[in-house]
């Protein structure tokens, strides 16, 4: 699998992508710690409920990586530009270098990305047309585990923590009950702002509009609508759906990276 690493010098993204690592950090720590591994040392659960959250916490950080140090969408310094689609190419007019249309200038990464959608200062990176795939299955994994880990915070305040009584010695954790609603107040700050990122995402990606097209009241023209599932599938590189939910992939684009259409 051939990577290619890319890193941003932002000492805000830094800080705003810690905060996210942290985040993540802790609750893959403390939620197996304090709930799931004494029930199931206990017996209250199978190792499945175990296996389910290790994997989601696993698919969510593999995302997070690979979404903050893939390269977006930057172009060469010479791009070779076929003589048909040279009337779709247009110059920078800070960086100086051709691009082509629907590619946007990142002040903060310094240089041009085909198909930007946005600068993520939480991944401390842009999304772009070779990223943005890793960006939704982040979303999405950070959906789940949120979720997931709200859904345990519960069972244990208001179902686990009677059978906490029963055996004293594996359940005991001191300042238990302040880490579970840091915990709880995480999931729900998370899951909140990710649902909203999320669906405002997916209704980009529907109607071929980036987030900076959306902002410049770009509107596609209209007759040109594709099924959702050609749309996604070349988001992804692939037609096959069940490899859109892996990240420990590399994506092959579709159709050719350089884009084709209208442009703002
Ligand atoms: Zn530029
Ligand atoms: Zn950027």
């Amino acid at each position: 699998m051939k990577v290619r690493l890319h890193f941003v010098v932002d000492p805000m993204g830094w800080f705003c992508i810690s905060m996210v690592v942290f985040v993540w950090l802790y609750n893959t720590y403390f939620i197996p710690k304090l709930v799931l591994l004494p029930h199931y040392n206990e017996g209250h659960i199978s190792g499945v409920p175990v296996l389910c959250y290790f994997l989601a916490s696993l698919f969510c950080v593999s995302a997070l990586i690979r979404a903050s140090t893939a390269d977006p969408g930057r172009l060469p310094q010479d791009p070779e530009i076929p003589h048909s689609e040279r009337d779709r190419w247009e110059m920078c007019n800070k960086c100086n270098m051709l691009r082509p249309k629907r590619s946007h200038h990142c002040s903060r990464c310094g240089h041009c990305v085909r198909r930007m959608d946005h600068h993520c200062p939480w991944i401390n990176n842009c999304v772009g047309e070779d990223n943005h795939w890793l960006f939704l299955q982040l979303c999405f994994y950070t959906q789940v585990l949120s979720l997931y880990t709200l859904a345990l915070d519960f069972c244990q305040y208001y179902y686990f923590q009677p059978l906490t009584a029963v055996n004293k010695e594996d359940f005991a954790v001191r300042h238990e009950l302040a880490l579970l609603r840091g915990s709880s107040f995480m999931g729900v700050v998370m899951f909140g702002g990710i649902t909203t990122l999320f669906y405002t995402q997916i209704t980009g990606i529907l109607s071929d509009t980036t987030t900076i097209e959306k902002m410049s009241h770009f509107m596609q023209e209209t007759g040109s609508q594709r099924p959702w599932q050609q749309t996604l599938a070349e988001v992804f590189g692939t037609h096959w759906k069940i490899l859109w939910f892996l990240p420990f992939r590399n994506r092959h684009p579709l159709r050719r990276s350089f884009g084709s259409r209208s442009h703002v």
